[in-house]
């Protein structure tokens, strides 16, 4: 039971961020509600995630949710392969999800609720959704993505920079793949980078987090440079919706797959271009978004809504629970009948704001180190 004088967190989005924020907030006392824009299951957005930590901190060995890589290897563009030893461990994001979610079955998790307007009236917080629900608490954390509706409402100005790549992605079956490439493909990292362009490919866990051969997945990424004005029509899905920040599975069109194909021919190892062509494509572009702030008048920005990360650091779902941790320590012990602990919160953001500045300069370096998004690099599927 909460004392009647409880905080009452209204957490918008209900992915990695959101729930690492709604375990955070009842581990100081809080009550938490999350508010999550999806009408149904939940989609696999990141699709590997490359780190444990998180999973250690809700008490389940990394292990027991990890695909055990023993191995890095480099593809030539001939074929040829450079291996050396490097143990890593992956995960998944639909596993990482689960294994957050399914604690809070006692949590209010409200579907089909897409933030709209936000009220803050003395320590009174409304937040009203496009169906015309309105929810009510003490403290508004925005942890709803890179497309932040909070983040729009707090700081109007910080819009997301297109940062001059994209990354195709494919999460496959590795039943679905022949003999021949997935034993190239077990156990092992591997990679292949080239002027614009770089390829990685790992295996995951299964949908349901099966770690058992024959029920894991192959997962790969493949950046290439697009000049921005091309990314309309790569952005466009079968269904008529052109989509901004992320094309679904199943939504590329045909003869943007067919362009795609072709590309890999001539500028991925046969291995690669084997594994495109017979995956389900889905494709994000990366854009960097460049907060000042992270606070508000009883509003907190945490994850991607906060700022983001280039995926070459594999730590933006990290950064998305240390956001959340903090900012939970920083409300640790206020009650609703008090001013806000502002000193707490002006210094988790100071904190906050240099990690993530640090983070966004060692990943924008590492992508230079590629060529992705570089000027002068080579660029694919430039509009004729
Ligand atoms: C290609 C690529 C590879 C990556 N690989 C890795 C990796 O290996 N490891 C890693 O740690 N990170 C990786 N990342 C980064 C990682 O995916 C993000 O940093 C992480 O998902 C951020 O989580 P989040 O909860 O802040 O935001 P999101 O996961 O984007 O969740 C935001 C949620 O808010 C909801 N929402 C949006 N708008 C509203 C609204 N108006 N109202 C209500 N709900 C709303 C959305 O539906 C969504 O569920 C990668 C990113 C990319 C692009």
């Amino acid at each position: 039971m909460y004392p009647a004088t409880a905080l009452q967190a209204l957490i918008i989005g209900g992915s990695v961020g959101g729930l690492a924020a709604a375990h955070e907030m009842r581990a100081v006392g809080a009550k938490a509600a999350v508010y999550e824009r999806s009408a149904g299951r939940m989609e696999a957005r990141g699709a590997g995630i490359v780190m444990q930590d998180l999973l250690v901190r809700l008490g389940m060995s990394a292990q027991s949710v990890s695909v055990q890589l023993h191995e890095r290897q480099q593809l030539n563009l001939d074929g040829k392969i450079t291996r050396y030893t490097a143990p890593q461990l992956m995960t998944a994001w639909d596993t990482l999800y689960r294994a957050l979610r399914d604690p809070l079955s006692d949590v209010c998790y409200r579907l089909n609720s897409t933030l709209g307007q936000v009220r803050v009236e003395g320590s009174e917080v409304t937040a009203e959704f496009a169906d015309g629900y309105m929810a009510r608490g003490n403290f508004l954390v925005g942890a709803d993505g890179i497309g932040s509706a909070t983040r729009r409402l707090l700081e109007p100005a910080v819009r997301p920079a297109y940062a001059g790549y994209v990354a195709w992605r494919g999460l496959e079956p590795e039943s679905a793949l022949p003999k021949e490439l997935l034993e190239l493909l077990v156990g092992r990292f591997t990679f292949f980078v080239s002027d614009g362009l770089q390829m990685l490919c790992y295996l995951v866990p299964g949908p349901d987090g099966e770690l058992a051969e024959r029920s894991r997945r192959v997962n790969w990424v493949w950046y290439t440079n697009v000049p921005e004005p091309s990314l309309p029509r790569l952005l466009a899905g079968r269904s008529g919706t052109t989509f901004t920040t992320f094309l679904p599975p199943g939504q590329i069109l045909p003869e943007i797959a067919a362009e795609l194909l072709a590309t890999a021919d001539v500028s991925l190892p046969p291995q690669f271009t084997e594994l495109v062509r017979r995956s389900e494509v889905f494709m994000q572009p990366v854009f960097d978004v460049r907060p000042h702030r992270m606070v508000a008048d009883h509003a907190a920005l945490i994850g991607d809504a906060a700022g983001t990360v280039r995926p070459h650091t594999a730590a933006g779902t990290s950064k998305a629970f240390g956001d959340a941790v903090g900012l939970a320590a920083a409300l640790r012990g206020w009650t609703p009948d008090r001013d806000l602990p502002a000193r707490q919160l002006a210094d988790w953001e100071r904190e906050r704001l240099s990690h993530l500045l640090a983070l966004s300069r060692a990943g924008i370096e590492s992508a230079n180190r590629s060529s992705l998004g570089t000027a002068g690099a080579r660029r694919f599927f430039a509009l004729a």
